[in-house]
């Protein structure tokens, strides 16, 4: 048996670890940040339809334009789009790698604010692309000044901001992305996997599309759209974007099947976007409760709490793992982040992480 290190991997891969949220069965998921309520049975049949239909047709590769969906897209999305201004692929993060393998690689670089999304590191790596960290204010947010900055000190080819933020949940004013998008030489994409989850009114980046030629909004069918096993992610930008992106897909990149699977859930979205506001309300209830446990959960616009305040993050972890409910440890000193899930699901994490409080409560006034 040979190991990783004997083999001739590419030296920006050595010593890299895989993107590895842990997959465990759990009566409790609320680590990635899914929505946990599941599919309506109504959508869930007419899915099934064009499944079937699309099955007849596997012989044939599939509609490499993926025409129809991205007319969908457009549709749903709003804003004056067209089809020509949208793209797809499997899940968002692949809608990324096409950004980076067009406008990063070799002798460029890529920006974004930390702490971020921890793939765009590793989407990075794997394009041979530069990743420049830039650390956010105490309370995680993006200053004008700050981000003027950055950009005058590191002049990236590409610079990504997530907004609302994953781990952190901090919102991300337009007034930001504007001065970004204005200042950067190179591409500028607004990650919005989680802008259906901000309050109602929030201005989506799509509206600064038709000043900024190089601004790119990415979406995900996989968060609010409860349709994360499907691999689903789009994006929005100037046609001469697509353009590029076309240059480096693999032909025939979204299946019959996904196309199918996608256009039907699209057919629903007021449906499968029902359980929003719930959700919302389930993320301001952890909110208030840790709080008043006392930790410290930083503000969310997203479908996620991060929270500070644990003395021993791996401990807490692994003592709601033993009660059912998996958390995520992202790697911040002192904190972990959980995902709103259903009322009672939010219940078990509540009643859980109260009973470790009380514990450690108990210690420390013993
Ligand atoms: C979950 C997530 C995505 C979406 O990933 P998919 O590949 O579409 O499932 C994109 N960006 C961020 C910041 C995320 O948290």
């Amino acid at each position: 048996m040979t190991s990783l290190d004997d083999l001739p991997l590419r030296d920006n891969l050595r010593g890299k670890t895989p993107y590895g949220a842990p997959q465990k069965t759990v009566p409790v998921a609320l680590n990635v940040n899914e929505n946990t309520h599941p599919i309506p049975e109504a959508v869930a049949h007419d899915v099934l339809g064009r499944l079937a239909a699309a099955i007849l047709t596997l012989n044939r590769y599939p509609d490499r334009e993926f025409t129809e969906l991205r007319e969908q897209l457009a549709a749903y999305l709003g804003h004056g789009l067209v089809a020509d201004q949208i793209w797809a692929a499997n899940g968002s993060n692949e809608v990324l790698q096409h950004i980076f393998q067009a406008f990063g690689g070799p002798g460029r670089s890529v920006l974004s604010f930390t702490p971020t999304y921890s793939m765009y590191p590793l989407l990075a790596g794997g394009t041979d692309t530069r990743w420049i960290g830039v650390p956010r204010a105490d309370d995680y947010s993006i200053s004008i000044a700050s981000a003027v900055a950055a950009l005058d000190e590191h002049d990236p080819d590409i610079v990504i901001l997530c907004g609302p933020n994953n781990p952190t949940g901090t919102p991300l004013s337009l007034d930001v992305i504007d001065a970004v998008a204005s200042h950067a030489r190179g591409m500028v994409v607004v990650d919005e996997a989680y802008i259906e989850f901000a309050p109602e009114g929030t201005p989506s980046a799509l509206s600064l599309l038709s000043k900024h030629p190089r601004l790119l909004v990415s979406r995900t069918m996989s968060k609010a759209f409860a349709f994360a096993g499907a691999r689903v992610g789009y994006l929005a930008a100037d046609p001469a974007v697509t353009d590029a992106l076309r240059l480096v897909r693999l032909p025939y990149h979204l299946s019959a099947l996904t196309q199918a699977a996608a256009l039907g859930a699209l057919a629903h979205s007021d449906e499968m976007l029902a359980m929003v506001g719930e959700i919302r309300e389930q993320r301001d209830r952890i909110v208030v409760r840790l709080r008043e446990l006392g930790f410290t959960p930083h503000e969310s616009a997203s479908n996620f709490v991060l929270f500070g305040g644990v003395d021993d993050p791996h401990a807490v972890f692994e003592a709601l793992l033993d009660r059912g409910v998996l958390v995520r440890d992202v790697g911040i000193p002192g904190h972990l982040r959980v995902t709103a899930g259903t009322e009672a699901e939010t219940r078990t994490f509540l009643t859980a992480i109260a009973e470790l409080a009380a514990e450690r409560g108990n210690r420390m006034t013993s």
